[in-house]
């Protein structure tokens, strides 16, 4: 690993972003250690700290990492497959293909996911896992995050065994877990939990101060299995996970409104999704101070729909953003996750002040750090905080000219235009190039677990359910090579 310096370093670059302050133009950040130390004009900087050592960024913003408040890197791998599934048969479909990967395919997944977000300047991942991978991955990679780990589980009859094994996986993964992550439960949704289980899992969580993530309120059907008991999850999903035999209860409530009732709603508890909510389902969310994770690409891509953003500011709920996983949204790029909120949102409302680049920029920063319960050390560069920043490259022509460098951020660039991104002081990508990862050799990898899924569906021994997007069909392309 590249050491961190004690001595101080200041970075500068055109433009400083602490997002919690104004712009700073001729901007600077001065880093000792793992912490910032300062925040101010690269002139004033350097005459306060006229020993340190200068990396000149030039036509750079320097701003925050991103907090990618929802992904899965494990599912990086899956990539592309099942393009045009609607949201039901994709999850469907998901079952028998997550089913087929190895231990160590899923490890290749999630260092995968690890390289592409170091690169597409996100600093902390809040990534769901049922296998945990995403610690190795994130401690090789140097990542900060949490890891919520995975719980399913509709038959309370199993209810003990479930929570043993929770128990279990829970001390192996806290265990496992670099200084830069903690870890904390996701039971992962109202149709593939219980409310039992959900009630074990918040009481578990709440005796050991952990923090609670669940998909809620992300479709349409699922909205129809907790209001009425019926449609695809309460049939297809089920027979597919071997639930079939199980009564399904209608409770002829929003899934707002049904977690709410077995008291698993808390400040600690992160929501991720929220498309399908009414206003009376935020108010719900403000009152018990629920933090939303926005995944509007996911949503959209899915057809699930498009979250009510716009009410749950206005309500003052907290507001993170979330690539979600590759499986559906294909990339990690928070540059495009914020252009497409914007767009979304303002073609939606028929309404341009309902979002603006800077609010963006703080709903990918600060706003997934207060969503998280991390504010206090990251998501926004002020001296005490980790250093965990940025810088964008914005010396192309597609920027020029810049009055604004939240517009150049939100409007203009890509994944592909970060410079540098550093994670607690230590640099881990420079000038395009990864300081301490063989990016190439994971990407090989990666193409192997491909690879190896392409042939086990086409041997028959991988179902692909009833949404057939003939991805497996084709051997062109990197699938095919065990090398890039
Ligand atoms: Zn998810």
């Amino acid at each position: 690993m590249t050491a961190i310096s004690d001595d101080i370093t200041i970075y500068r670059g055109d433009w400083v972003l602490p997002v919690s302050a104004p712009v700073l133009a001729d901007g600077g950040l001065a880093v000792s250690g793992e912490r910032i130390v300062g925040v101010g004009t690269a002139p004033a900087l350097l005459s306060a700290h006229p020993e340190a050592v200068v990396v000149d960024l030039g036509r750079s913003i320097i701003m925050p990492g991103f907090v990618n408040c929802h992904s899965h890197v494990e599912y990086t791998s899956f990539r592309g497959i099942l393009d045009d599934s609607e949201f039901g048969d994709w999850i469907i479909s998901l079952v028998d293909v997550k089913a087929s990967l190895t231990p160590e395919e899923y490890l290749v997944s999630a260092k995968l996911g690890a390289i592409e977000a170091i690169s597409s300047g996100i600093t902390t991942l809040a990534d769901t896992s049922y296998s945990g991978v995403t610690l190795e991955a994130a401690a090789e990679a140097g990542l900060r995050g949490r890891l919520y780990l995975e719980v399913f589980g509709v038959d309370d009859t199993h209810l003990d065994e479930t929570m043993a094994d929770v128990e279990r996986r829970l001390a192996e993964a806290q265990a496992a877990a670099p200084s830069s992550f903690d870890v904390g439960l996701a039971p992962h949704a109202p149709y593939t939990v219980s409310s039992r289980l959900y009630q074990a899992v918040s009481a578990l969580a709440r005796s050991r101060g952990l923090k609670v993530m669940s998909h809620v309120a992300e479709s349409k059907e699922e909205i129809t299995y907790v209001r009425s008991g019926s449609g695809k999850f309460a049939h297809d999903f089920r027979e597919k996970m071997g639930w079939e035999r199980m009564l399904v209860q209608p409770f002829g409530v929003s899934p707002i409104k049904y977690l709410q009732q077995w008291d698993v709603f808390d400040e600690d508890f992160l929501a991720v999704h929220c498309v399908q909510v009414s206003l009376d389902d935020i108010r719900i969310l403000k009152a018990k101070k629920v933090a939303v994770a926005h995944c509007p690409k996911s949503n959209a891509k899915l057809g699930c729909g498009v979250a009510p953003l716009a009410d749950l500011l206005h309500e003052g709920v907290r507001v993170g953003l979330g690539t979600d996983s590759p499986a559906s949204s294909n990339i990690m790029d928070m540059f495009g996750e914020m252009r497409t909120m914007l767009f979304l949102h303002r073609a939606v409302e028929r309404d341009v002040t309902v979002l603006d680049a800077q609010k963006c920029v703080r709903i990918a920063t600060l706003g997934g750090a207060e969503a998280l319960g991390m504010q206090d050390d990251i998501g926004s560069l002020e001296p005490g905080k980790f250093a965990d920043f940025i810088a964008v490259d914005v010396s192309k022509s597609h920027f020029a000219p810049i009055d604004d460098p939240h517009s150049a951020l939100v409007y203009g660039a890509n994944q592909g235009d970060v410079l540098l991104t550093v994670v607690g002081g230590r640099p881990l990508f420079r000038d395009h190039v990864y300081t301490d990862l063989d990016a190439e050799a994971i990407r090989g990898a990666a193409f192997g677990v491909r690879k190896k899924l392409r042939d086990r569906v086409r041997a028959g021994s991988v179902q692909v359910g009833a949404a057939e997007s003939g991805w497996w069909q084709t051997s062109t392309g990197d699938a095919g090579e065990e090398t890039p």
